[in-house]
């Protein structure tokens, strides 16, 4: 069923996302602060809206893809925010990675307005949402979830209901720690492979079927060896989802002795300037202690 869908933060995620939204039939209502980035998704044929209040007055579901719990509280609690403008019975489907406190304290604000509203964040990074193909993890009520089911299988493939609200936005952190976790790992070994002088290709192709492959290790080594740090996933939003995952954790009596080391190596980059700089760039921090790069042979 096509549905008039509002869509808030146009950026590296949600511009690839909205204009599948629009490839899958759906009527766009979109607002950000970058101009630029509105003008490309209307020239797809999506409406431009002045506010988040705009936005959300024109449409059944709103979906917010923005960088952190800040903005999301901002554009759907903040003046000219979404719940201003919100009709009963619509629903907001937050896609960002925030913590799960912010993310039930927004669900609880909305249902006094009788708006839905679930936190699905995603998992695949730039490639997957230009292809449509994002892994989503969702929390919210069952029914909610049903009924705006079919926007996001516009843009994802593996689309789970996880738990109530704020169950998505915890997979999404577990996720997280996961993902750099593995790419830690990896660079470990990959400077370990450099500084012994093998090739790393050829290290790359031999273990990469074997219980080592991994989806991280296959959309990364290929980008370490191009030397190719341009963010997709940046340090800076991994920094603040580890940032998230060590407060949650510690909140409910939970020690991350792994995570909490891979907070410090996010730190440590972001002194280095690599801040703007994909994920990848973990290998960067351990090229410099071993004084190696990791390259083709
Ligand atoms: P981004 O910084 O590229 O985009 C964020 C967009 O939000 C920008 O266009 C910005 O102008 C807009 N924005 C910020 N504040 C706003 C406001 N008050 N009103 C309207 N627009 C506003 O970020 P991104 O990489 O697209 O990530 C978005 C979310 O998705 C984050 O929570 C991130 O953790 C998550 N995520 C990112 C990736 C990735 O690989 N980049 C992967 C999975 C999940």
């Amino acid at each position: 069923m096509e549905r008039r869908v509002g869509f808030i933060g146009l950026g590296i995620m949600g511009k690839p996302m909205s204009l599948n939204l629009i490839k899958a039939g759906h009527t766009l209502i979109v607002f950000d602060l970058n101009q630029d980035a509105v003008n490309t998704v209307v020239e797809a044929g999506a409406t431009a809206a002045h506010s988040p209040k705009e936005v959300a007055e024109q449409s059944d579901v709103i979906i917010t893809m923005l960088p952190a719990s800040k903005h999301v509280r901002e554009v759907v609690l903040g003046e000219n925010g979404i719940l201003e403008g919100a009709k009963e019975g619509s629903v907001i489907i937050d896609m960002s990675s925030i913590t799960p406190e912010v993310s039930r304290e927004l669900a609880a604000e909305a249902a006094k307005k009788g708006v839905g509203m679930l936190d699905a964040p995603v998992s695949g990074g730039e490639p997957k949402a230009i292809d449509g193909t994002l892994a989503i993890m969702v929390g919210g009520k069952e029914d909610v979830f049903e009924s705006v089911k079919s926007v996001l299988y516009g843009v994802g493939k593996d689309v789970t209901l996880v738990g109530d609200n704020g169950c998505g936005v915890t997979a999404k952190l577990a996720n997280q720690i996961i993902v750099n976790l593995n790419i830690a790992a990896m660079s470990e070994a990959l400077v370990l492979a450099a500084k012994a002088g093998i090739d790393i290709e050829k290290m790359y192709q031999a273990i990469r079927g074997g219980l080592a492959g991994s989806a991280v290790l296959d959309a990364k080594v290929p980008m370490i060896l191009d030397r190719n740090f341009v963010a997709g996933g940046s340090i800076a939003i991994n920094l603040k989802d580890i940032t998230n995952v060590m407060d949650t954790a510690h909140e409910i009596g939970v020690p991350l002795p792994l995570s909490s080391q891979l907070l410090e190596i996010f730190h440590s980059l972001k002194v280095d300037g690599k801040i703007k700089d994909d994920h990848g760039s973990i290998v960067r921090y351990y090229e410099k202690l071993a004084n190696v790069e990791v390259k083709r042979g």
